[in-house]
């Protein structure tokens, strides 16, 4: 199979943090652009416009330029940037220079996942003067993941099943578009068996030893977590995010 080019672009970066309210857009730009990342198949070859926490020029045309400029050059089949929307409203939408194909595909994977959590879909929208959308040659997308100064949006984007799923249908649509297959087969066939065996703890609904049942039912029950993925490891802000959801039950 032909190997695909993805440029992922994770809006922002400092000095310009974008919108900043709840949470910070650079910070999440690229937290689900890295998730997404993970999650697509290994024939996609993906190009970052930025790998730190800082924006490629201090000077925000120039920086904008700097993004259109790594995908024209690196030849990419699909450029997709990375954004959280600010303004008083909620939900998801996905912003194009023109209507496209990659665009519906990539929306359509992701509006499963918004009706599933309840997120309001706010569509598909037009948006010629948008820089990275207009200078790039490649099918051009940028995804406004829900909202920094909404609460109820930065509720659903750190609860972690909303959080996966979201993610993994980005990372679907983009595979779909550029049509290269399903990822797990492709992975899990190239790794070694005891990788496969690990690799099989953390899927979503993986074995979970009796004496660990009730504690999953709590926290499933309370709010705490969806339940999902009881093997694989969390990360510090998870634990502090379910700590924060335990203190709250029972007041
Ligand atoms: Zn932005």
């Amino acid at each position: 199979m032909m190997e695909k080019i993805l440029v992922l672009d994770f809006g922002h970066g400092l000095p310009d943090p974008g919108a900043v309210k709840y949470v910070k857009e650079y910070e999440w730009t690229m937290k689900i652009g890295k998730e997404v990342a993970k999650r697509l198949p290994i024939d996609i070859k993906v190009i970052y416009t930025r790998t730190t926490d800082k924006a490629l020029d201090p000077n925000k045309s120039a920086d904008l330029n700097a993004r259109c400029s790594i995908a024209n050059q690196s030849k990419a089949d699909l450029f997709v940037s990375i954004h959280l929307n600010a303004g008083g409203g909620t939900g998801y939408e996905t912003l194009v220079y023109s209507p496209n194909k990659a665009g519906n595909i990539i929306h359509a994977e992701i509006a499963e996942v918004l009706v599933k959590y309840g997120v309001k879909d706010r569509g598909i929208k037009i948006r010629p003067d948008i820089r990275v959308l207009k200078g790039t040659k490649a099918p051009a997308l940028l995804l406004e993941c829900l909202f920094v100064d909404s609460a109820a949006d930065v509720e659903k984007l750190k609860d972690i099943g909303f959080f996966n799923d979201f993610c993994q249908a980005i990372a679907n649509g983009i595979a779909k578009f550029l049509g290269v297959t399903s990822s797990k087969h492709i992975q899990i066939a190239n790794k070694p068996k005891e990788e496969i065996e690990v690799a099989k703890q953390y899927e979503k609904d993986a074995p979970i030893s009796p004496s660990f049942k009730d504690a999953q039912k709590w926290v499933k029950a309370n709010g705490i977590s969806d339940g999902t993925y009881p093997q694989r490891p969390v990360t510090r802000e998870e634990v502090w995010t379910m700590l924060y959801r335990a203190s709250k039950v029972n007041k």
